[in-house]
């Protein structure tokens, strides 16, 4: 489980987060490549975009579910879910 405390510095600011515990695996950036990036200097990920459409939304949630690790985090305070998701309540 990812945990704000621990948020990486590069995120952007927003609902999706990396934290700490990142193991530098690649599976985010190959499923929603358009919202994770990877710092090359020190070998971890960062959401570089929060997603703007439903699409974006469910990969980077794919991602969520798929980190080895659960370093990715769903800061619930920082936004509500797309009405047109499949993961909306
Ligand atoms: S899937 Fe998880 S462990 Fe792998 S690079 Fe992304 S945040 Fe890091």
């Amino acid at each position: 489980m990812a945990f704000v405390k621990d948020k990486l510095p590069d995120n952007v600011a927003g609902k999706f987060y990396v934290d700490r515990q990142c193991i530098d695996c690649d599976v985010c950036r190959d499923t929603s490549p358009s919202n994770f990036k990877r710092n090359d200097n020190n070998g971890y990920s960062y959401v570089c975009k929060q997603p703007e459409s439903t699409e974006e939304f469910e990969l980077c949630m794919d991602a969520l579910m798929a980190c080895p690790v659960e370093a990715i985090g769903d800061d619930a305070e920082a936004g509500d879910l797309p009405k047109a998701s499949k993961f909306a309540a």
